[in-house]
């Protein structure tokens, strides 16, 4: 999709880079790897890394205040270092009584790209820009006809998405909190001209954070468990029982409820909503106890049936592996 091309910060060469300096390294330019060897090589320690990832990718935050689990005197320098703001808006449009969100950015060297949010009813989809200017030249096309000003950066790109998820996170796009579905490159530039940073921004947008909660994820996705439950029910005429542990800031908002209905609609399950019980040395904890209701609520609503399960035994390490846990913990007595 050609987007109106604005003033361009320079003139740019159709089919030739522009010379102009690399935006500043951000976490999004990294993998997880090279995460936790950034996080080292600020005197950090290397699940720093994991942890400002979390922040940027799953809580959609780059603010420091946002990141308790991180000690202070280290937030600061690891956002500063890691999470530079690459991008500014400098206007914003909308139409379809706010559904359709155009936003203007100024990257750091003054040049602009466009991305769109467009809401439809069961999705959202995001079309970002993938260069600043386009070397392609089409005709009909005004960002062609200005010429290629620079490819953006892996982070760049990654930076309008999470801006739109953002949005749609805080409830600010008409329709509710809501997460976005679909990712398209149909705005500036040509995606594949500008490949190896497209591949990576389309690897860090689909990194499921999942994977990392439930290491078995790796094998067996939901999709495939999911499948095999509604064969049982088929099977069996017996309900399903889906158990979901509610992670703080993790997997407890509300368009995460809304996705759980999506999946589950229309199929015979029943929902159990487990706050976590926080296990020693985690950095995970439940969820607090409004987020819960809402979560229980939205699911509610959705006609689906749920239930917040009593968290007894909190106090007794209660939760599978808690004791073995705690048990671990423990310094051995001595001749033991
Ligand atoms: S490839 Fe470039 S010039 Fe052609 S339509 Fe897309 S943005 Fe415009």
């Amino acid at each position: 999709m050609p987007v109106p091309k604005p003033t361009p910060a320079g003139p740019g060469q159709p089919g030739a880079e522009s010379t102009k300096g690399r935006p500043p390294l951000h976490l999004a330019d990294l993998d997880p790897q090279e995460r936790r060897g950034a996080a080292e090589r600020l005197g950090q320690q290397r699940f720093r890394g994991d942890q400002l990832s979390r922040h940027y990718f799953a809580r959609l935050t780059d603010d420091p205040g946002d990141m308790t689990d991180v000690p202070a005197s280290a937030r600061v320098p690891l956002a500063e270092a890691l999470l530079p703001r690459l991008l500014t808006a400098e206007q914003e449009f909308s139409c379809d009584q706010g559904q359709t969100r155009k936003t203007l950015w100024r990257a750091f060297d003054g040049a602009y790209v466009e991305s769109v949010l467009m809401r439809y009813p069961g999705r959202v989809t995001m079309c970002v820009s993938s260069q600043a200017g386009c070397g392609m030249a089409c005709p009909f096309c005004a960002t062609g006809q200005a010429g290629l000003t620079r490819n953006l950066s892996t982070a760049e790109i990654v930076a309008q998405v999470v801006a739109g998820a953002r949005a749609l996170a805080a409830g600010e796009v008409p329709g509710g909190p809501g997460r976005i579905s679909n990712v398209v490159f149909m705005g500036m530039g040509e995606p594949l001209a500008n490949y190896s940073r497209v591949l990576a921004a389309v690897r860090r947008i689909t990194d499921p954070v999942r994977d990392e909660l439930v290491p078995v994820n790796r094998r067996w996705k939901i999709a495939e468990v999911l499948d095999a439950a509604w064969g049982y029910a088929a099977a069996t005429g017996r309900r399903v029982s889906i158990e979901y542990a509610l992670i703080r800031d993790i997997n407890d908002q509300p368009w995460r409820a809304e996705a759980l209905a999506d999946l589950l609609a229309g199929h015979l399950a029943h929902v159990n909503l487990i706050p976590l019980n926080p296990t020693p040395g985690s950095k995970w904890t439940a969820s607090e106890p409004g987020v819960m209701q809402e979560f229980e609520q939205r699911l509610a609503l959705r006609g689906i049936p749920v239930t917040v399960r009593d968290t007894r035994g909190t106090e007794i390490d209660g939760a599978c592996g808690q004791l073995a846990a705690a048990g671990r913990a423990r310094p051995a007595p001595a001749g033991g």
